[in-house]
This record gives C-alpha cells, structure tokens and sequence, in this order.
C-alpha cells in the first residue's frame, strides 16, 4: 500500500506518492494560484494526487490514505482559517472526498513537518518531539508517542502565538508581543531594518546598500557571523526570544528532543550553538536532562513525508 502527501503551500501544491516507511516513491507539482477560490484549488490537488498516483504505477486499489499539510489548521474535517489562502470554513474533507474517496487527514504545515522528522528524520530515534519552524513566522509541531497532537480544540500547537513579551510588537493574529515577532525570520528583518538606520557604519548598511527592502534573515546572520556588533546584538536578541519560547515548549511538554527547521535554521551551527548556550538559563532544574536542541533534516521534502504519514496507523 501506499500514501499520498499533499504540502498545500500559498505558492505551489506538491504532492507526492510515499511509501508505507516515509519514502518518497514519486512526486509533482503546479503553481497553487492562491488567488482563486478554493473550490478549484481542491479540485487541482485531487487531480495531481490522481496522476502522481497512475504514473508512480499504481491505482487507487493500492491508495490506503490521503494526507495533507496546510498553511492553517483542520478541526473536524474543516478548516477554520487558512490566512495565507483567504480561506474561511473550508469543507476541505468533504470536498476532497468527492474526488478522492479514500481516509483524508488534515493537519498544520509545521506539525506536518514535525511528524516527517518523527518518521524518517532526525527525531526519528525518539518518541517525543516538538517542531519550531523559523521562517516568515513560526509555526509548531507537537509529537507526542510519534503522533501528531493539536490540543483539545485543533490550535495546541501554534507555539508562535505564544504570547513572549507584555505588550510586544502587534502580531498578524491581532495580538501583541507573540514568539514569531521576535523568533521569525520576518523579526529579524524588522530588527534588522531599525539597526541598519541607526548603525549606518555597520555591515547591515553595507550589504544592503542602505536599502531596507533588501534587507534579509542571511544578512543578519552573515554579519553577525563576521562579528558586526550591530547584527550581533540583534541576533543575540533573537536567540533571548527563541531560547524563552523553547524553555516554554520544554516547560509543559518535556519533551526528548526541539527540532528547529525553516529558512532562519539554515544558518546551521551558529544557529544552534548560540541556543544550546543560551538555553540553559532559562531551564528549572537543569541539573536533570531536559531537551536537546537540533536542526532539521529533511528540507521540503517533510512537507509531502509528513502528510503521508499522517494517515499511517
Ligand atoms: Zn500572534
């Protein structure tokens, strides 16, 4: 038997035909087109799935699931909110259904990619782990005994809108002070844009141009890497932020292992070195072990193994 994932991205849907122990046995992909409604997005995602499936060689006889990642979250069968898409109260299993008659199941993009590292990544040795992708926001995955698990009411693991700071910058969810205005790679560019106008002598001014709409996440990290005392103080701020959100995490879940993934995790060892020094200042009783921090494995890839895999019993 095997699986369908689908990563359902505000730009591209890929989809891919995965096999029983996370493999990926054949992929594809078109341009979402976020733009239109999502009647024909659905329809789109179902007519991929089906042809992944006749050319990977197989037909629906062999299809035990169909999995799928979205930029949002999925309770009941619908999805509530699915910002980056303009959806609201998408019958998504019902509709989905009418194509592809077969188990669907629907999840966050981030605890999807949480799970694919659970399966066949770097979290794959132990049971309990939990996902923090650092990109544009950042997302949570929560995997507790290698399932996925979202709470009570679907939103248990949107780690970025825990609230980090009083009062903080307005976040996108219309509150203040959340993980991702200072934990994102979107925060670092903000923090970097500020510092870049007051510092004009530092490497944020010289490889930007001085031009803030070319400031990026890798500008930030690279000067700090070359030792900019003004990207450095940033990334420092930064690495504060993102430390108190994973001592959050480790607070309530204790959980074996915190995967850190998204664009932000590029920066590799500075990255991780940087909170593995940082942490430890926050934990209670750190004589005893708590969480280790490592980087994520499997790049775009998860999006597709870990939606698979949510249909895997
Ligand atoms: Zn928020």
């Amino acid at each position: 038997m095997v699986y369908i994932g689908i990563d359902l991205g505000a730009t591209n849907i890929a989809v891919g035909v995965v096999s029983e122990d996370g493999k990926i046995l054949y992929q594809k992909e078109a341009p979402t087109k976020a733009e239109r409604q999502w009647q024909p997005v659905v329809r789109d995602m179902a007519a991929i799935s089906m042809s992944a499936l006749s050319e990977a060689g197989y037909d629906l006889d062999d299809l035990k699931a169909v999995g799928m990642g979205v930029p949002g979250i999925c309770v009941d069968g619908a999805i509530p909110f699915c910002t980056n898409l303009g959806w609201h109260d998408v019958p998504i299993e019902r509709a989905f259904r009418e194509y592809i008659d077969k188990p669907l199941f629907v999840d966050n993009d981030a605890t999807v990619a949480g799970l694919a590292e659970a399966v066949s990544g770097v979290s794959a040795s132990v049971s309990n782990s939990v996902f923090l992708t650092l990109g544009t926001g950042v997302g949570g995955g929560i995997i507790l005994n290698k399932k996925p698990y979202s709470g009570s009411h679907g939103v248990g693991s949107e780690l970025g809108h825990m609230t980090i700071l009083a009062d903080g910058e307005m976040c996108t969810c219309g509150k203040r002070g959340c993980l991702e205005r200072y934990a994102s790679a979107t925060a670092m560019i903000r923090m970097g844009i500020e510092a870049m106008r007051e510092h004009p002598q530092s490497e944020l001014f010289t490889l930007t141009e001085g031009d803030p709409s070319r400031m990026t996440a890798k500008i930030v990290i690279d000067a700090a890497k070359a030792g900019d005392s003004a990207a450095r103080e940033i990334f420092d701020i930064y690495i504060k932020y993102l430390s108190l959100g994973i001592n959050t995490v480790i607070s309530f879940i204790d959980p074996e292992m915190i995967v850190l993934g998204g664009g932000v995790s590029r920066a590799g060892a500075f990255l991780l070195d940087a909170v593995r020094n940082e942490l430890p200042k926050y934990i209670f009783f750190r004589t005893m072990p708590y969480a280790s921090v490592e980087l994520a494995r499997l790049g775009n890839e998860a999006g597709i193994i870990g939606a698979a895999m949510l249909g895997r019993d």
